[in-house]
């Protein structure tokens, strides 16, 4: 093996075999798994652990995939975090609190190779994958910072999920396992910018966990504009999919539809997008969108976003229009990261 070995990207039953190979009981597992993910800073604090053990894992592993690097807090509670990473780059995370509870949004990529013309994660392209256990420590992270049990997910941060499938879907069965952070899957929500044979292979992987489908425009033409994805994907294909995906699942889609002044928040778009979602179990997220310093796009006015939502409505779409968490810090997706890298 080289190097230690990180405890936060071994699934339950992987920690066990690690713990057998140090010649320690089984059940010694059980207490590092809980006392990881109830935030434990270090081997010391597992205090469950005998002494001698403590100094072996301290020799063996580590406990921590990602380290706080910087933070910013929004006068409205939202949190947004730098992490580093192994070798140095930076990922992002933001904690929001919401009437039900705690969430953070969590990234999956260092950087991201789609390249939507809107966000500040695709500037520079892809670095890496995270690995699952990246993924998973900045749940962990966020929760040790902000002393609040995180009850809500969502894998929408920098990078496309289903770029990284195989550590996305490690990552899903850690969270998830009630031995650990016990994230309900019905709690974890991984949005994509429409991976199609992705979306296949998750449906039938995860078919508890939300899916989020990233469409932000009605049509191919403006899609395609705002998003190189939809070059070699037609709306129409990715809506088949799309239905297909909430027929094998029974589960309701979310579409993500950040709302852009001029380009794609007109009355006639909302009528096209309400024509071509109708009869989908779906529901329509219009987002405000974040302004990201490199690019010219503007978010659309309230009122703009009002009436659009009331178009969907007039048309039987269920439709949530986002509030702007942390608009006094830099949490545009991406944002933070590039801020640093420039
Ligand atoms: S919006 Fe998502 S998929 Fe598109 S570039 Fe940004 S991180 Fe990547």
């Amino acid at each position: 093996m080289s190097g230690p070995a990180v405890l936060k990207n071994m699934t339950y039953g992987e920690l066990e075999q690690f713990v057998l190979s140090l010649g320690q009981k089984k059940f010694r597992a059980t207490q590092i798994f809980r006392r990881m993910y109830e935030g434990c800073a270090d081997f010391d604090e597992i205090t469950e652990l005998p002494l001698s053990m403590r100094q072996q894992l301290q020799e063996t592993a580590v406990l921590h995939a990602v380290s706080l690097k910087e933070r910013q807090v929004s006068s409205d509670g939202t949190r947004k975090y730098l992490f580093e990473i192994a070798g140095g780059d930076t990922v992002e995370s933001v904690y929001m609190r919401y009437k039900y509870g705690s969430s953070v949004c969590v990234s999956s990529q260092a950087g991201c190779r789609m390249g939507c013309a809107f966000c500040a994660s695709g500037i520079n392209g892809l670095n890496r994958n995270l690995t699952a256990g990246e993924i998973v420590d900045q749940i962990t992270a966020v929760a040790r910072d902000t002393g609040s049990r995180i009850g809500h997910v969502v894998v929408m941060g920098t990078g496309e999920p289903f770029d990284n499938y195989d550590e996305l879907i490690r990552a899903l069965r850690i969270m998830h396992d009630s031995r650990g952070l016990g994230i309900g899957a019905r709690n974890i929500t991984v949005s994509t910018c429409g991976l199609t044979d992705r979306i296949y292979d998750f449906a039938k992987d995860m078919p508890q966990v939300g899916l989020a489908v990233s469409l932000h425009a009605p049509d191919d033409e403006i899609r395609r504009q705002l998003m190189p994805v939809a070059r070699s994907c037609s709306m129409d294909k990715l809506l088949h999919v799309c239905r297909d995906y909430t027929e094998i699942t029974h589960r309701r889609i979310t579409f993500e539809y950040a709302l852009i002044s001029g380009v794609n928040d007109r009355a006639q778009d909302a009528e096209k997008l309400a024509a071509r979602l109708r009869g989908m179990l779906c529901h329509v997220n219009l987002i405000p969108l974040n302004t990201v310093n490199e690019n010219e796009f503007q978010s659309s006015a309230r009122e703009k976003a009002g009436a659009f939502a009331e178009i969907l409505e007039k048309r039987g779409i269920q439709v949530t229009v986002r509030r702007q968490l942390g608009a006094d810090i830099s949490a545009a997706c991406g944002q933070l990261r590039l801020n640093r890298e420039s």
